[in-house]
């Protein structure tokens, strides 16, 4: 499936995205957040559209993006309005409804309720199947169907029949292109929910791609290590087509927590790989402050991208990392470093303060 030019699923690269923070009313405001967003590495940008009236708001940021040959693909974030929901699916790369409230009617039965709700989400399907536009189904724990909340409860199982219930609709009109996303911000629930959801799928012989994220994560570090162990976890298990780090800061800071992610899961790789030991009473040199160096001016090369760089306090198990890794740096007792290439001694009796650009001049003169 393509999102806009973004390839999701199967072989495609899990992507990065982001959401826009900035009223859509404000199109120059969310121009520039997006310009800033891709800058940093933004896949994919997704946007609030609350109201009739912002569609057309939508549509001024996509124009104004494209008109600067910007094509990152903009998904319309829609909630409780079919309506909005349909005038998106004219202009979005991908429309975002959340079962939950897309459709629900009340003082229904439950069956009465699902009725009501399948007719509208068919509906809704066969419009994108027209338009050619993808859909993500978003199952939030905090906002399922009151239905589903009183049948099965805030549970792994009532958000896969929340999604289950819009991939029925889907495939009695014949629409294909579905995401699919189960996000909590309680990190066992989402990791259950993603888990049930590829048993399910697997049972029923679909694949549907999945959008990992830990919703209402936060910020700061607590923020990124819900999110790293929910996420990280699915993607170690194979599971994941793209990603969101949800945090409660600038969005541009998701990009970066989401890079680190999937680099720490060996998903993707955006920079050479840092290893460092946390240093003891063995270390004699100032390793913190060679490593941020090391980090600063390896990080930065294009060349290094592939390559795994160690930063050890002394011999003990530097000399071992040294052979794992392509090129280590390994303190002496004097304050000095040696810097290895794949365990050969390649710089020795470095002065700690020069140790970062000799090992930028050690690597580009390798390569
Ligand atoms: S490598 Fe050496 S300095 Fe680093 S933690 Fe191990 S023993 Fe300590």
């Amino acid at each position: 499936m393509f999102v806009g030019q973004v390839g999701m699923g199967g072989e495609h690269a899990v992507s990065i995205q982001s959401m826009a923070n900035v009223p859509i009313g404000n199109v120059d405001g969310n121009v520039a957040q997006i310009l800033q967003l891709c800058a940093g590495g933004c896949e994919i940008v997704r946007l609030a559209v609350p109201k009739p009236g912002d569609v057309s708001f939508f549509e001024k940021i996509k124009n104004k993006l494209r008109s600067q040959g910007v094509q990152v693909p903009l998904v319309a974030d829609v909630h409780f309005s079919p309506k909005i929901a349909h005038e998106c699916l004219k202009i979005a790369d991908k429309v975002r409804i959340n079962a939950g409230n897309f459709a629900e009617k009340s003082g229904e039965s439950f069956h009465g309720a699902q009725d009501f709700a399948l007719e509208r989400f068919a509906k809704f399907f066969q419009a994108a199947k027209e338009f050619g536009v993808p859909v993500r189904i978003g199952i939030n724990g905090g906002s399922l169907a009151k239905r589903m909340l009183e049948k099965y409860g805030n549970t792994a199982r009532g958000m896969w029949e929340s999604a289950h219930e819009c991939i029925l609709a889907a495939r009695t009109v014949g629409f294909h292109d579905l995401v699919l996303s189960f996000k909590a911000s309680d990190v066992g629930l989402m990791v259950a929910s993603y888990r049930l959801a590829c048993v399910e799928m697997d049972n029923l012989g679909l694949g549907y791609p999945l959008h990992l994220g830990v919703t209402e994560a936060g910020n700061s570090h607590y923020a990124r290590t819900k999110s790293a162990i929910g996420i990280g976890s699915l993607l170690l298990d194979g599971i994941g087509d793209s990603i969101r780090v949800s945090l409660t800061e600038n969005p541009l800071s998701e990009i970066q927590a989401a890079r680190d992610i999937l680099q720490a899961v060996g998903v993707r790789r955006f920079s050479a790989e840092f290893i460092a030991c946390p240093s003891c009473g063995r270390t004699s040199y100032d390793i913190q402050c060679v490593f941020e160096a090391v980090k600063e001016k390896i990080g930065r090369l294009e060349c290094a991208r592939s390559l795994r760089i160690a930063v050890m306090g002394c011999v003990v198990n530097g000399l071992g990392e040294a052979g794992e890794a392509d090129y280590a740096i390994v303190g002496l007792p004097n304050g000095r470093v040696n810097i290895y290439g794949k365990n050969i001694c390649l710089a020795e009796g470095v002065e700690q303060s020069l140790a970062a650009e000799t090992l930028e001049r050690v690597i580009l003169g390798n390569t």
